[in-house]
Order: structure tokens, then sequence, then C-alpha cells
């Protein structure tokens, strides 16, 4: 997920375009700015870019998830339904909205499991997060007709698949709201940023005067004479990452494009393998191809490729052990670990109610995740690599299956 692999003149160009106004403020300043608003254009062309009608920036993609909570009114007992594969700022963003998260079992596709999910929903259910994870679509159709039949909001959490698509339709509009991540190891970085976009034009109003400490952005006033419909904090972005946004954006389509032929170069080679599996993409047209993940027939033939893999220097993630993306290695959600003096938000009252999670509550996506491999594919992957990848799993295939 490697947007830092292509920085170059673009990027600088914008940047100093920003400093040379010295104005590294989304707002106001408005006769020494020059005209120079690049938040607020990086925003219009994100919209324009997913085709949504409006895009909130944001400090970070976890910032962007506390936002999009805020906005939905989520609040302390409420249940948001996650999956147990994603990364840790999902649920602190939950837990962190004072609502309680819930988390759904992971299938083939590595995303929300649509039946479990069924199973999780309860009338303390405020909002849904499904995960597009590792630059591929969620069965987000089948999850938004699930939480529109109980009329509850979706959040597509699109931090790992910025640029995907599913039916044509890009990922992030699907649900009442999607949020993004420009964090350093991203599809496109601004080297921490997020975005929040939408359709729902309320929904937007509340991002904006959240994520700003609820100044209501009446164009009539002055910034220090306007009011507040609520409070609310700061997720500003700066200017200096909107610049960098802008040009990253402009190359989405193309890193996109890089990660394709290098990921179907690699899966050619183990399509020819019997015994290699791959995981369930709704609609391959529309992965971003930052990951190649694939399955062995059980555990142990998946960890003995794995060795011959490395051993071959073509070192391939088993993210059964990942401790930041996999509900069963998260020990302090499970051991409700947390600064507060007082337990929250793990312990909820004085009486010890406290919420419980246990590391094997999620069976299902464990054997999933057992038989599991995943090769990062980069923007810029030499022949070399290439072909030092396709002979390692050449090589496991013989030694192990
Ligand atoms: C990166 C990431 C986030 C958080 O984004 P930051 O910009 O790093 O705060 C949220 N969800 C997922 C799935 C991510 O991968």
């Amino acid at each position: 997920m490697p947007g830092f692999e292509v920085f170059g003149e673009e990027e600088k160009r914008e940047v100093l375009e920003v400093l040379d106004t010295g104005v590294l403020f989304r707002y106001e300043f408005a006769e020494q700015r020059k005209g120079v608003y690049k938040v607020a254009e990086f925003e219009k062309r994100f919209a324009e870019y997913c085709g949504a009608a409006y895009a909130q920036a944001v400090s970070s993609g976890t910032a962007a998830l506390r936002v999009a909570m805020a906005a939905l009114g989520i609040s302390p007992g409420d249940e948001v339904i996650t999956q147990g594969f994603t990364f840790v700022a999902t649920w602190e963003a939950i837990l962190d909205s004072g609502a309680v998260p819930v988390f759904t079992e992971v299938d083939e596709t590595l995303t929300m499991d649509p039946e479990d999910l069924e199973q999780k929903i309860t009338p303390r259910t405020r909002a849904i997060i499904p995960v597009h994870m590792l630059g591929a679509p969620a069965r987000i159709e089948e999850i938004v007709a699930i939480a529109d039949r109980h009329g509850i909001p979706v959040i597509e959490d699109t931090a790992q698949a910025c640029g995907g698509t599913l039916n044509g339709r890009h990922l992030g509009t699907f649900g009442t709201m999607g949020i993004f991540s420009f964090d350093p190891v991203k599809a496109i970085t601004t080297g921490e940023g997020g975005m929040i976009v939408t359709n729902d034009a309320a929904l937007y109003r509340n991002c904006s005067e959240f994520h700003d400490h609820g100044h209501d952005h009446n164009p009539e006033l002055e910034r220090g004479l306007e009011g507040r419909r609520f409070i609310g904090f700061n997720y500003r972005m700066t200017e200096l990452q909107g610049a960098i946004g802008l040009a990253q954006l402009a190359k989405l389509d193309d890193i996109i494009a890089a990660q394709r032929k290098h990921k179907a170069a690699i899966r050619s080679a183990l399509e020819d393998v019997d015994g290699v599996t791959f995981r369930t993409i709704p609609d391959p047209a529309g992965d971003t191809a930052t990951f190649l993940a694939f399955f062995l027939p059980d555990g142990g033939t998946a960890r003995k490729f794995k060795k011959v893999l490395s051993e071959e220097k073509a070192g391939a993630i088993y993210f059964k052990e990942n401790t930041w993306h996999f509900y069963p290695k998260w020990e302090h959600l499970h051991q409700g670990l947390t600064l507060c003096r007082t337990g929250w938000p793990f312990k909820r009252s004085e009486a010890g109610e406290a919420l419980r999670y246990m590391p094997d509550n999620l069976p299902k996506s464990e054997a999933v995740f057992d038989r599991l491999l995943v090769y990062p594919i980069s923007v810029k992957m030499s022949d070399d690599r290439l072909e030092t990848i396709v002979s390692a799993v050449q090589k496991a295939a013989s030694v192990v299956l």
C-alpha cells in the first residue's frame, strides 16, 4: 500500500505553493493565501473521484472513524459491529465514542461474514463498520441490504482499499458514510490524514462542524464570531497534507494499475500449484491489488510453505500471528488494559459491569487464518524481485505439497 513509492516533483511543487503563502491553516487568512485552499480542493477532487456528494478531510483515518460516529450520534452503551480482522483503529474509535465494539467472523473474503453479522445485530446496534481489508471489497451489497432491513447505518472502513470498486462503483459510497486513511503506508499518503465521504448533507455538516470544535462555518461571519450547534474537537487536516493529497490522488489510478500487473505475475505462478486456492474477491476487477492472499489446504502445510518461502528470500505474511490486525492477538483488548483510572471504557459502572472480550470468540476466522498466506504488492517491483517470488513459490510447492 505504497503511495510513498511515487513521491516526485508533483508533491514538491504542491507543498512549495503552500509554503509560499505562509498559510498552513485550512480556514481563514483569505488575503494572505491568495486563493490557495489545498484541503478544500483535495476534498472536492476526492469526492469527484469516488462519485460521492461530499468529502470531509480530517487528521487521520482513525479520526475519520471517530468523526463519522460522532456525526451519527453514536453514544455510550450503543453497540457498533465490526469484524475481527481489521486494524485496531476501527475498534479504538468505537470505544473512544463510548460505544461497545461487537466483532463478527470473517469468511474467505477476509472481510465481514454477512451471516454472522445477522446473528450479532441486537436492538442496541447503532452502526455497522465493515472493513474492505487488504485492498479488496467486502460483500458490501449484502451487508448494506442486511443493515437497511434493520434500519442501521453503515460506515465503510475503506482505509485499505482507496480507489477500489465493486461493480464499477467506488468502495466507500455503498454505505451511509465511507472513511479513508492517508497514513504513511496507505495507497495514497499525506503523512497522516483521513477522509469521510457521504451523500447525506446533514451528516456532512455534522462532520464538518464536529471536526473543527463545533464551528458552524457560517460564510456570512468572521471565524471568531461563528456560533456552534454542539461541542466538537480538533481533527483538522493542514494545508501541507492537503497539498500532498492532491498530488497523490492524481497518481492513484497508475498506482493501482502497476500493482495489478505485479499481482497478476505472482498469482499466475500460484495458479499452477495444486492445493493452492485464493481469497474470494467479490469483484476482482475492483481489487486495488495491494495484497495477494492465498490458502494452503491446512495450517501445517501453510506454515511449512511459509518457511520455505522465507528461506528462498521471498517471505509471506502469516496474519494469524499478526498483533496489529487479528482479534485473537489483541491482548490489550482481551485484558481490558486502559490508562483510565476508573477502568473506562472496559469497566462501565461502579457496580463493576465490564466489557469482556475472550481471545477464542472467533473460531471460524481462526480456521480461515490458519491456512492463509499473504504477499504485499508494491508499485515498484523489479523483474528480479518478481522472479525471486515466483521461483520461491515453485520451490515451496515442490518441497511441501
Ligand atoms: C490504517 C487504518 C485505519 C486508521 O488509519 P490511520 O490514518 O492510520 O489513523 C483504520 N482502519 C484500517 C482498516 C486501517 O488499515
